[in-house]
């Protein structure tokens, strides 16, 4: 770079014209000398980026009062000495200032790039599926790019063309005074291209809807409600922008043996009541088949016995759950006749020999019976 020139002078301010001033100053010149308005002018773009560095430097209070003591020296410092390599760095730093008007293709060519929408999916399994991790394969409506027009919008053999009206800025600027007003090009609705003989396949809209197969890899332990994501699987992104996802939602079928707790299983086994009383054996249902457990003498209604480590297995690395055997006690509901006199034999010995809560019950019912009683008397 030749000599610098001095940051007032650039502005053509004085040395102690006030921050608005300064302000005004460099929005009048960054206007006469913006790129758009002065195409392939070299000479207008170094002095864009002359007034750039010079209202940098007056505008922040701090680099101006090094600026006044020791001139461009002052600002040699790290970041201190700023230099605009290329415009869209001006934009970027002083962007707002314009109010946003179109910069030309250097920035805001065309419209900014967007994700694609995601796409909402579902599966059901059951729980064996479930614990063991499976996989599905889902069909899905998405947009694609039109395969016919390449997503052009126009009719194979033809191209889309550049707007006359807006030049392919997509916005058309308003000059009022210093003020400057964008608004959408009307012609192109903002795209920028204008299309003359439309794609027939998607009559111009780019894209067509398709059913597409996905395959879900769904993990061991997953639950009802939770969801799957299949990333860049959703609809494509527009103007360069990433693809959004399928989130699939995942029902776990309810199983008739396995009632489930978070990570842990419940069964609830039917038991005798000479079971329960004696003691058994029972056949228990697990994840892998049937299995052998003996429940203890004496056992209750309700009661549950643990199987550890037999439950779901966890999600990320979480230890397998517990399988929970809760004891069902079942009474008949109709009797053979030897059972009816088997369990009349019980009933006499029942007499004699009362269990201690069924006398504690006893009691506790007589007074209950008694307590009215005596309140009516007194
Ligand atoms: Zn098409
Ligand atoms: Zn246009």
């Amino acid at each position: 770079m030749d000599q610098k020139r001095d940051y007032y002078e650039v502005l053509g301010v004085s040395r102690s014209a006030d921050a608005e001033t300064i302000k005004r100053a460099y929005k009048k010149l960054a206007l006469k000398y913006h790129p758009d308005r002065n195409p392939n002018d070299e000479e207008a773009v170094k002095r864009f980026k002359e007034a750039a560095e010079a209202y940098e430097v007056l505008s922040d209070p701090e680099k101006r009062a090094l600026y006044d003591r020791y001139g461009h020296a002052g600002l040699q410092g790290a970041g201190r000495a700023p230099e605009f390599h290329d415009l869209g760095e001006v934009f970027d730093l002083f962007g707002d200032l314009f109010g946003g008007f179109g910069f030309g293709p250097r920035r805001r060519s065309g419209p900014r790039p967007q994700r694609g929408r995601h796409v909402q999916a579902e599966i059901r399994i059951n729980l064996l599926e479930a614990a063991r991790g499976c996989r599905r394969t889902i069909r899905i409506r998405r947009p694609e790019i039109c395969p016919t027009c390449r997503g052009t919008g126009a009719r194979p053999g033809t191209q889309p063309r550049t707007c006359e009206y807006c030049g392919g800025a997509g916005n058309i600027v308003h000059v009022q005074g210093f003020f400057r007003v964008q608004s959408t090009c009307p012609r192109c609705n903002g795209r920028g291209l204008v299309i003359d003989e439309v794609c027939e396949d998607c009559r111009g809209r780019k894209r067509i809807e398709k059913e597409v197969e996905l395959t879900v890899d769904v993990p061991p332990g997953v639950e009802s409600g939770m969801q799957l994501r299949l990333r860049g699987e959703g609809e494509p992104g527009y103007s360069g922008g990433p693809p959004g996802d399928v989130f699939v939602d995942v029902h776990v079928e309810p199983h008739p043996l396995f009632e489930r707790e978070g990570r842990h299983l419940v069964c609830r086994v039917p038991v005798s009541f000479t079971q329960a009383a004696l003691g058994a054996e029972l056949e228990v249902p697990t994840l892998e088949g049937t299995e052998k457990y003996t429940i203890p003498p004496g056992t209750q209604p309700g009661d549950v016995f643990r199987l550890k480590g037999r439950g779901m297995p966890g999600l990320h690395g979480r230890a397998r759950g517990d399988l929970l055997i809760q004891v069902n006690l079942e009474v008949p509901r109709k009797l053979t006749p030897e059972y009816e006199a088997a369990l009349r034999k019980l009933a006499e010995l029942e007499h004699t020999e009362v269990t201690p809560h069924r006398s504690s019950f006893l009691e506790r019912l007589k007074e209950w019976l008694s307590f009215p009683a005596t309140r009516q008397e007194g």
